[in-house]
């Protein structure tokens, strides 16, 4: 994975089910539903689109990716804005209260075209093997592409599952 491909700058990407897909803008691939997110699409609202990192297997790992072809908060709408705080909201109490993980960090990054936020579980298999910070996201992050078994990947897709069916309870925008 180069630094490139990791801001999802890159032209294509081989999804952790083994998809190739190939695009201009993953961002805008995703939102026209040109890609298929592993596990599908968690919660699609009018201006967002929640679902599992497609190229990184590691369970609860969400990505919240904006419909519109920007790259920062700051060309963001109201409505947009609203739609994203609500999303991540609900996308973090679902981890929490389905036991999915204590702890997350969230991170957005302009050099990334389009704009989208990692929600990224911390878990503690994270911290003995490569320490606590965002220092060590993309360590992490390889070494769960590399290293995934099937059942990691299988877990991965039930997370996803119960994350959805978190959100079909719910009207997030109350
Ligand atoms: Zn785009």
């Amino acid at each position: 994975m180069n630094d490139k491909n990791f801001a999802g700058n890159s032209k294509s990407a081989v999804d952790f089910l083994g998809n190739e897909w190939k695009f201009d803008c993953m961002g805008c691939a995703i939102s026209k539903g040109e890609i298929k997110i592993p596990g599908g699409i968690i919660y699609e609202g009018k201006y967002t689109i929640l679902g599992a990192d497609p190229e990184i297997p590691i369970p609860g790992f969400l990505i919240v990716n904006i419909k519109r072809h920007v790259n920062s908060f700051s060309e963001l709408n109201k409505e947009e804005r609203n739609e994203v705080g609500d999303v991540i909201v609900y996308a973090e109490k679902a981890l929490k209260e389905l036991k999915i993980v204590r702890e997350v960090t969230l991170v957005q990054e302009e050099r990334s075209k389009h704009f989208h936020i990692w929600i990224f579980p911390n878990y503690i298999w994270m911290t003995e093997k490569f320490g606590k910070g965002i220092k060590y996201l993309r360590d992490v992050s390889e070494y769960a592409q590399k290293n995934a078994s099937e059942s990691d990947v299988k877990e991965v897709l039930n997370v996803v599952e119960s994350i959805r069916k978190y959100f079909e309870k719910r009207n997030i925008n109350e």
